[in-house]
């Protein structure tokens, strides 16, 4: 990859997974309970904590943050932190 020449959306996206990485190497990311479809994690933020959910069949998360885009910090570090603890569903990986 050219970084010299690295886009605005490129960039935004590599500093949305190295703020997923911190909240996972911090910490600040808690898994409240997993059931046979979903499990639910809670995320300390930046500004308030979220609690998001993600669904393993599709592997879809919910983020009630106020990120406008399609996939924020918070849910990246959830998958980050199911694909370390072995938990994510290989289908979407
Ligand atoms: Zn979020």
């Amino acid at each position: 990859m050219d970084f010299e020449n690295i886009s605005r959306p490129q960039r935004e996206n590599l500093h949305k997974w190295g703020k997923a990485r911190k909240i996972v190497d911090e910490e600040r990311i808690k898994l409240l309970f997993g059931s046979d479809d979903r499990y639910q994690f809670k995320v300390e933020g930046n500004t308030s904590d979220y609690t998001l959910g993600v669904d393993i069949d599709t592997g879809e998360t919910f983020c009630p943050c106020a990120f406008q885009g399609d996939t924020c910090s918070h849910q990246i570090a959830a998958h980050l932190f199911l694909a370390e603890i072995g938990l994510e569903n290989t289908s979407y990986r």
